[in-house]
């Protein structure tokens, strides 16, 4: 009996995640059934490309109620000026949103770090991208719901140390206060919209840098 009570719980779905799962997805291709690329997204993915980005294209997908992933790529990794930075957690993103992404963490964050704390940058953590939801307290779809948005949480460098958002936005090193001021004043170039811990507690622990076009810097 007790037996079989284990293979029970063994079996049973793990569930009760917060975040939305990302949606199952085809393997991308160049073949997908996306219609071509609009001059608009050529452009764009080669101005990603210019920015050392490797990717793949993700096949267009609607999933209603305002929320869907158009002209989308995966990042596989970013090339900073020596180095290859990976991208953890992250799935579609908008080409409109990886393009600056790409150019923040080569110009942005690994020189920031490498002139800062003395090592360069070898991998950003993300909370992700794509969620079906609204702008919290309003009944306004967010950047995430288009894959417009990127959350960043930390910074790893390549002497093994970890900034993160959370841990060292207030309670770090001055070197590493600075190094994400730093780097949050850069994407607030590069961004239409950045917010920080600076803004409000359901920012302390990302950065939310999303490609809306506005002049929003908190
Ligand atoms: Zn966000």
């Amino acid at each position: 009996m007790r037996r079989i009570l284990l293979a029970l719980i063994f079996i049973a779905p793990i569930g009760g995640c917060i975040d939305r799962p990302e949606p199952p997805r085809q393997p991308p291709s160049r073949t997908s059934n996306r219609p071509l690329p609009t001059p608009q997204l050529r452009q764009c993915l080669s101005q990603l490309s210019a920015n050392r980005a490797i990717f793949t294209d993700v096949a267009d997908r609607f999933y209603g109620n305002g929320c869907a992933t158009v002209g989308t790529v995966k990042l596989a990794a970013l090339n900073t000026d020596n180095a290859t930075v990976t991208v953890t957690n992250l799935g579609p993103v908008t080409c409109g949103v990886a393009t600056p992404f790409a150019a923040w963490a080569r110009y942005g964050v690994d020189r920031a770090a490498h002139q800062i704390l003395g090592s360069r940058v070898v991998r950003i953590e993300t909370f992700g991208s794509y969620s079906c939801r609204n702008v919290a307290g309003t009944s306004r779809r967010s950047g995430h719901a288009t894959a417009n948005a990127i959350d960043v949480a930390a910074f790893v460098l390549g002497d093994g140390r970890r900034i993160s958002v959370l841990d060292d936005w207030s309670n770090g090193t001055p070197a590493e206060r600075r190094f994400l001021r730093v780097v949050h004043d850069s994407a607030c170039k590069r961004f239409g919209t950045t917010l920080g811990p600076g803004y409000n507690e359901a920012h302390a622990n990302h950065f939310h840098l999303e490609a809306d076009g506005a002049d929003f810097c908190r």
